[in-house]
């Protein structure tokens, strides 16, 4: 075994919590420290519940330039750009831009394949080992395809996807896609689909509460209410992070090694030591809605919209809508309602839509969504952060690298690691 350290980790999230979790079955002892009142109460809480191994793709692609173009103006557009004044969304927007291109887009693809593997691997292990409950569902996701165009896009993804060892069944045409979800019998436009059975869905925020609650039972320390200001260091080395607690009490928190998993935050804390993360917030909405006669059992991903639906027990959640807007989490309801319109639009009894709950979160995004995993610009400083869309797709894998990393061993796959 490596040698024993105390550990920070930052933030109680997705990213903090799977962090912690793997830090302390290799034997550290580690320390949560979360400003919220428990965890996955931020990006983590509502997500749109996919387990989606089966889109690698990163959103900076060839394709996304002239989506966004055909999208300027429309309150249903897929995504938004609010350029502003603001450097840093303008700097985000351009290294976006670059990620588009082919080569940067097959890189980034095959490294989030990669992870998204190993990931949904740990998942399940852990899921059997703890018996989990979090409204998991193993049924795979459907992604609809609306054009020729996309059916084509589809069926070159299910060779990409199978390169990397993702099983696909393309389905091509609409009646195929009913067969497997009676739920989209009225669907209408339907061009065809693209089914990937491993995949699975399930609440980010109960599998975050319950393994919160796993790891307090293996000794993880949890400060909730508790706001790191910043890092503190010792020449070229941490020790510990400057925090104030809800009475407006300030102290230092000791730790031979932090983790940095603050999701949006992240890149805020880090500057002062002089890095630069290229995480940026990228806001999406969902409502969630008591489940009807016509919810699906397969979650499902709308390619035309942006939108994906999971049912999560006796609840449904529709999700999506991508906004470059700073770190701003006030609800559009007019596109969170057009969100839960076409969803409805596609399968009329999915759900009682009288008062659905609506909700924002701020993706901690990359420009080509390749989360940051591994070292700091001082020693003893990691990250575990900056997932994107896939943070809950990711997590189980992503924490378990860091783990390896941190514990100095070899890591299970090859990654692009920071400062790697
Ligand atoms: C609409 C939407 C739909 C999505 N759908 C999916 C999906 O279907 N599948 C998928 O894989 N991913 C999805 N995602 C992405 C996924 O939810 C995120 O990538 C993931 O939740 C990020 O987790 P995190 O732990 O990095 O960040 P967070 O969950 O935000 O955790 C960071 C934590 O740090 C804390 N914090 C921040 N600053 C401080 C500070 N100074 N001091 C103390 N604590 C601090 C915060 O309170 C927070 O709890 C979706 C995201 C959105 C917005």
């Amino acid at each position: 075994m490596s040698a024993v350290k105390d550990i920070v980790v930052l933030g109680a999230g997705l990213a903090g919590v799977t962090s912690a979790w793997y830090l302390r079955a290799a034997g550290h002892r580690v320390t949560v420290i979360e400003r919220r009142t428990g965890p996955a109460l931020e990006t983590s809480f509502a997500n749109g519940g996919q387990i989606s191994a089966s889109h690698p793709e990163p959103w900076a692609n060839p394709r996304t330039p002239v989506a966004v173009l055909r999208g300027l103006g429309r309150a249903d557009a897929p995504v938004r750009l609010r350029l502003g004044l603001d450097a840093e969304r303008w700097r985000w927007g351009l290294a976006f831009l670059g990620q588009c291109r082919p080569g940067p887009t097959r890189r980034n693809t095959a490294a989030i394949a990669r992870l998204a593997a190993c990931s949904l691997a740990a998942l399940r292990k852990l899921r059997h080992q703890l018996e989990l409950d979090y409204d998991a569902s193993e049924c795979g996701i459907l992604h609809l395809y609306f054009t020729e165009a996309q059916l084509r896009h589809g069926r070159r993804m299910a060779a990409t996807l199978a390169a990397f060892g993702f099983p696909t069944e393309v389905l091509g045409d609409a009646a195929a896609c009913r067969r497997l979800e009676p739920a989209l019998s009225w669907a209408p436009g339907l061009a065809g689909g693209l089914y990937a059975p491993e995949d699975e869905s399930g609440d980010a925020h109960r599998f975050v509460e319950a393994l919160t609650g796993h790891c307090r039972q293996a000794g993880v320390r949890f400060e909730f209410g508790m706001r790191v200001d910043r890092i503190a260091t010792r020449g070229q080395a941490v020790r510990g992070v400057h925090v104030t607690d809800t009475e407006g009490r300030s102290g230092l928190y000791a730790g031979t090694d932090i983790v940095c998993a603050l999701g949006a935050e992240s890149s805020r804390l880090v500057r002062p030591l002089g890095e630069r993360l290229p995480i940026y917030p990228l806001k999406g909405y969902s409502a969630t809605i008591p489940a009807g006669p016509g919810a699906p059992r397969l979650s499902l991903t709308d390619e035309l919209h942006r939108i994906v639906v999971s049912r999560l027990g006796d609840r449904v959640r529709i999700a999506g809508m991508a906004e470059l807007a700073g770190f701003d989490t006030g609800i559009d309801t007019t596109r969170a309602a057009a969100m839960l319109k076409r969803a409805l639009v596609l399968m009329p009894e999915l759900g009682d839509a009288a008062s659905p709950q609506y909700w924002a979160g701020l993706r901690p995004a990359t420009p080509g969504n390749v989360p940051i995993i591994g070292r700091g610009c001082v020693d003893g400083l990691w990250y575990n952060t900056g997932h994107g869309s896939l943070g809950w797709t990711l997590a189980c894998g992503s924490a378990e690298l860091l783990s390896a990393l941190l514990s100095g061993f070899v890591p299970a796959i090859a990654f692009p690691f920071w400062n790697g």
